[in-house]
């Protein structure tokens, strides 16, 4: 059988509760979870179920899952009690933007002041 590139993927194995990684909140086609290495005192990871390796692979009609990946985003800030304050939610697509896992994501950074600006 042909190798798929979900099959060692780390997000489709978190997706798929091979690693033991708590979900936060869960949606129809996305799941949240805290990442490792957290860059404010609030960042979550909201990631489709379904693997696409980044934002331009999200066909026209997939949008769906983007939509739902940002309700849930949203939800997630909400729970974090991250309304008050505001927060960030954050995309990388290659290099350029420092993507190092090639599963798409959507980062959900709150809890402080965060650096001005969009890099
Ligand atoms: P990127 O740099 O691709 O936009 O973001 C990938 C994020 O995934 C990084 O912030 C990194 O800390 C996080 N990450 C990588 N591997 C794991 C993992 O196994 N578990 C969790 N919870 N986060 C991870
Ligand atoms: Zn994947």
């Amino acid at each position: 059988m042909t190798e798929s590139p979900a099959d060692d993927c780390i997000f489709c194995r978190i997706v798929r509760g091979e690693l033991s990684t708590e979900l936060i909140a869960e949606s129809e086609h996305n799941v949240a979870f805290r990442d490792v290495h957290p860059q404010a005192p609030v960042h979550v990871l909201v990631v489709p179920r379904r693997h696409f390796a980044a934002l331009r692979d999200v066909g026209p009609g997939d949008w769906l899952i983007t939509a739902d990946a940002l309700t849930l985003a949203s939800r997630v800030a909400s729970e974090q009690g991250l309304y008050a304050g505001g927060y960030r939610v954050i995309t990388n697509d290659g290099p350029d933007a420092g993507q190092t896992v090639p599963h798409l994501h959507f980062h959900v950074l709150g809890g402080t002041m965060l650096q001005p600006g969009l890099g």
